[in-house]
């Protein structure tokens, strides 16, 4: 029998989600499909090892479209039929089991993203995926009813899932924006998300210290963005989850030219409002008014933090704290509450985990993750214009979108091919 080769051009998250699940369909039908994955690097997966800290972020359990930018109606509809419960049953059905934590977020039993690569190698072996490495596709041509990979390797359908621009050490170098252009596929712009921010004040002395925060970004006197948690101070600005969730809105300020100010505002006690803050400095100036004032909020946060708001309300550290004044301690107040930075860009590609941007959703069939307008060829994962919020929706949205592609480009060739 002729067997039809169906090619997928990356092996990570979604192009092995994508390998596996064409397989399975081959595995069920009968129909002669070989599928190849070809991977630029030594060693396919090799980003799975690096999520989540090393335990792997999986996915998150609820597929809440708040969490996600860009082609969001293509995603929805997708996450609608490869559900969180199916991609946990996709991982079940090959022996890896999950746990839940906070937020919905789902991690391998193992706690190792290890675990992870293992399960999706093992099933690859098991249903006979051919895997060639080091290779990287850098031509994809359309050729005799199908495609010519690298002017060599003859493909009837190609799944294109290299990834974003994002950490390129771990293989997504971008390369495969390239190929869809090639091919006419519409490309929105690319900035990186998942980053850390960078202010144009930098306050070196609390390089290294977390706590927790509320932040938003205003962008020209309006709120783009919102987000909370454990914040962490660095060098160059600010880091730790809710910076990088933030981060989206502020490069993407950059990476379309938007004129005009961009500013974050920290609420460093969250928990207060300000008349508790207030009665808070009153009954400390009461209990210790001969203590200096370096030692004024240290009931409510970690010293050095203290100390830059302080400084930023002009309130002399070594000054007793009896000699705070009412307009001190209102001016004291509204910096613990919303102190604003001058943000002056974002960490590039190299230090984010996700690339906003990429192939524009309106280009692909809603069922199926084809192209319009090119028979035969699909597209999944972070190379298309869908990126989430931290929380494991990045790999939720590999997993669903190369399964959805995988079966996608199965069923084009059992029904559209000699494979049957
Ligand atoms: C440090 C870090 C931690 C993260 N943690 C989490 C987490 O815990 N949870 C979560 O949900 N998300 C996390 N993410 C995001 C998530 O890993 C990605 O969104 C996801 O891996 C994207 O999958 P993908 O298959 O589209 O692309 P990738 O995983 O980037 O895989 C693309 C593959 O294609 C190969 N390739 C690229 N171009 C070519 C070419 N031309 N020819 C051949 N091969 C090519 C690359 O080498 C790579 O192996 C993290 C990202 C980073 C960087």
């Amino acid at each position: 029998m002729n067997k039809s080769v169906l090619s997928v051009i990356g092996g990570g998250a979604s192009g092995m989600a994508a390998a596996i699940e064409a397989a399975r369909f081959r595995e069920k039908t009968g129909a002669g499909i070989k599928i190849v994955i070809y991977e630029r690097l030594p060693r396919y997966g090799k980003k799975i090892l690096a999520t989540g800290n090393g335990r792997c972020n999986i996915l998150n359990k609820n597929a809440d479209m708040e969490k996600y930018s860009g082609g969001v109606r293509l995603a929805k509809k997708i996450f609608g039929v490869f559900t969180p419960e199916s991609n946990t049953e996709f991982f079940n059905s090959m022996g890896l089991y999950t746990r839940l934590e906070d937020d919905g977020r789902m991690y391998p039993m193992s706690l190792q993203a290890s675990s992870v690569l293992d399960a999706l190698r093992f099933e690859l072996q098991r249903l006979g995926v051919e895997i060639i490495c080091d290779t990287k596709i850098t031509d994809v041509k359309q050729k005799d009813g199908g495609f010519i990979l690298n002017g060599k390797y003859f493909s009837d359908a190609v799944i294109i899932a290299g990834g974003g621009k994002s950490s390129p050490v771990q293989g997504s170098d971008g390369s495969c924006f390239e190929l869809l252009h090639s091919l006419g596929i519409k490309l929105n712009p690319q900035f990186p998300s998942l980053t850390g921010i960078i202010l144009k004040s930098k306050n070196k002395s609390l390089k290294g210290l977390r706590a927790r925060g509320e932040i938003l970004v205003v962008d020209n006197g309006k709120v783009s963005a919102f987000s909370s948690g454990e914040l962490q101070y660095t060098d160059y600005g600010v880091s730790g989850i809710p910076a990088m969730e933030v981060s989206r809105a502020a490069s993407e300020h950059f990476a379309l030219h938007k004129k005009g100010k961009l500013l974050l505002s920290v609420n460093s006690l969250p928990d207060f409002s300000p008349e508790e803050i207030s009665e808070y400095i009153e009954n400390r100036k009461k209990q210790n008014p001969y203590l200096p004032c370096e030692d004024l909020l240290t009931g409510l946060m970690p010293k050095k933090l203290g100390i830059a708001k302080l400084n930023s309300a002009n309130i002399k550290c070594s000054a007793p704290i009896s000699s705070v004044t009412k307009n001190q301690c209102a001016a004291l107040t509204e910096i613990l509450c919303s102190e604003l930075f001058e943000i002056s860009g974002v960490l590039g590609f190299e230090h984010s985990q996700v690339t906003a941007g990429g192939a524009d959703t309106e280009c692909f069939n809603n069922a199926t993750l084809e192209a319009l307008s090119v028979k035969g060829l699909f597209a999944c994962g972070e190379v298309m214009d869908v990126d989430g919020r931290c929380g494991g929706y990045n790999l939720a949205w590999a997993w669903s979108s190369g399964r959805c592609a995988g079966l996608g480009a199965a069923k084009y060739l059992s029904e559209n091919k000699f494979g049957k």
